[in-house]
């Protein structure tokens, strides 16, 4: 049995105050339920330090929403895993497809990231997902296999608790039409099928949540299928009440 996984991610949003408070709301509804659900919240750098101590012995986690590969030097702007880990993360956001396609973040650095994360100690989700026109081209099982086979390729994964897949349908991202329960059932049965030959059994272990457009209200029929081991969520994140929810109906 899988432990559900729950995650907000709060994007480009949320100033310290407001990351604090979030922060709060969320601990004080969901602390009934940490040990039913993996919750973690990813502010932006910023407010990493505030949401850190906001969540200190609440049983959520911290993560970030993205980092880079090289441990430290003359790399304006970016942020190193154990700069992520000595800020208090413990999971780490990676291939986020606003980073794939706002900033043209390849397979290849998604790959270096994963491997960079992995080796300081993070927990990593790892987003993958096709565009509308992929879908629409009948494509989104070649896309999304190949995004799953660079990630992975090569991987050593001994415990399944440190890797998250996140299946993140582009066309469901934060437009309110999210994939039928059927639809991305389908498609994390695929990732399962691609990551076991590719780990092994390790693999039956690992959690494959979905993100996109998930709601209060259609959280419990996408977790009653049977591959979605929980979500991914962007804009209900930033209300307490609603990411609340999600994750009490996630330790249903
Ligand atoms: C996301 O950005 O990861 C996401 C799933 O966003 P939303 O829930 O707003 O669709």
């Amino acid at each position: 049995m899988r432990k559900k996984f729950v995650a907000g991610n709060w994007k480009m949003n949320m100033l310290g105050k407001e990351a604090g408070q979030l922060a709060r709301g969320v601990a004080g509804g969901v602390a009934s339920v940490t040990d039913e659900v993996d919750v973690v919240l990813a502010p932006p750098f910023t407010a990493l330090r505030i949401v850190a101590e906001a969540i200190e012995g609440t049983g959520i986690r911290l993560g970030a929403q993205d980092v880079f590969w090289e441990e430290r030097g003359p790399y304006t702007g970016e942020i190193s895993p154990a700069m992520l880990v000595d800020a208090g993360c413990e999971w780490v956001i990676i291939g986020h497809s606003e980073r794939r396609n706002v900033l043209h973040e390849t397979d290849a650095m998604v790959r270096k990231k994963i491997d960079a994360a992995l080796a300081e100690g993070l927990r990593v989700i790892v987003c993958v997902g096709e565009t509308l026109e992929e879908k629409e081209g009948g494509e989104t099982v070649t896309v999304v296999d190949g995004q799953v086979e660079s990630a992975l390729s090569g991987l050593e994964i001994r415990d399944p608790s440190r890797l998250v897949i996140a299946y993140e349908p582009i066309w469901a991202i934060g437009t309110g039409h999210n994939a039928t329960p059927e639809e991305a059932e389908f498609v994390h049965a695929t990732i399962r099928e691609i990551a076991g030959k590719i780990l092994g059994g390790v693999a039956d272990r690992i959690r494959i949540v979905y993100g996109g457009s998930v709601t209060e209200d259609n959280i419990t029929e996408l977790l009653a299928e049977p591959d979605i081991d929980g979500a991914l969520v962007g804009g209900a994140s930033l209300r307490a009440d609603a990411m609340t929810s999600i994750v009490l109906k996630a330790g249903e």
